[in-house]
């Protein structure tokens, strides 16, 4: 399976630890058509996330690149995280204008919408590696996910039961019918087979992304090869499997 483009990748503008020039160079020497920065979004300092002055000063970093890599589609987007129990994320609408498209995931160390939201969506992550969650906690953290995939013009969840865990089949049916993607995580693989063979059966849209936060590591999809082997359907769903320039659900419409 050939990749066509990462569009998940972080730079030093948040976690990640390469320049923007690194990535696109990385991109280039794996022959991807498509590159993708996502850096994490306005409510995760601990993460050294973006702020607003510094995601216009990485546009503007971008764009002084795109003749020298002329050969590449770059795309200048951000990884949002959901901070409430009703769905909420850390983006305003007069933000979305300024990006190509959102990708949005739980990342425990961003901080809270609210206390309710502390205590729905953030308490059971942190535990949830030693108590499995119980039926109620998945219930409750996937009506949160639906409700933003509802609410704000998601085009990809990020790394899906990653530190917070869902009911990823019913994220998967409403994803389907809003045009958000479902994206494999070369770091995160974190999708039973069981939950994934039905989420195939569904109109979905995959897409797959490695989450580089390391020049070594952006391109570089040999993880999710090795999950879809033995689902030769798996292919046909995901979306920079084939060459081309993606329609994400835009920001703006
Ligand atoms: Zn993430
Ligand atoms: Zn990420």
């Amino acid at each position: 399976m050939k990749i066509y483009g990462d569009y998940h990748t972080h730079t030093h503008y948040s976690d990640g630890v390469t320049n923007v020039i690194d990535n696109l160079t990385a991109a280039r020497e794996r022959g991807l058509e498509s590159i993708g920065i996502t850096d994490h979004g306005y409510s995760s300092p601990s993460f050294g996330g973006l702020t607003r002055e510094k995601f216009l000063k990485q546009k503007n970093e971008i764009d002084s690149l795109r003749d020298q890599f002329s050969e590449l589609n770059i795309y200048h987007g951000i990884e949002a995280n959901i901070i409430g129990i009703d769905g909420n994320i850390d983006l305003k609408e007069e933000d979305y204008s300024r990006l190509d498209y959102i990708i949005a995931g739980f990342h425990a160390p961003a901080k809270p919408y609210n206390l309710r939201s502390f205590a729905g969506l953030y308490l059971n992550s942190y535990f949830s590696f030693l108590i499995k969650p119980s039926r109620y906690i998945i219930e409750r953290n996937t009506k949160a996910y639906i409700s933003m995939v509802k609410k704000y013009p998601i085009a990809i969840i990020a790394h899906i039961n990653h530190l917070t865990k869902v009911n990823a089949l019913e994220i998967a049916k409403c994803c389907a019918d809003y045009g958000t993607m479902i994206e494999l995580n070369a770091k995160h693989v974190e999708l039973s087979y069981v939950v994934f063979e039905q989420i195939l059966k569904t109109d979905v849209k995959l897409i797959a992304n490695t989450d580089g936060h390391y020049k070594n590591k952006i391109g570089r999809f040999e993880e999710i090869e090795k999950y879809i082997k033995g689902y030769p359907e798996a292919e046909t769903k995901i979306v920079n499997a084939k060459p081309g320039v993606i329609e994400f659900r835009k920001p703006i419409y």
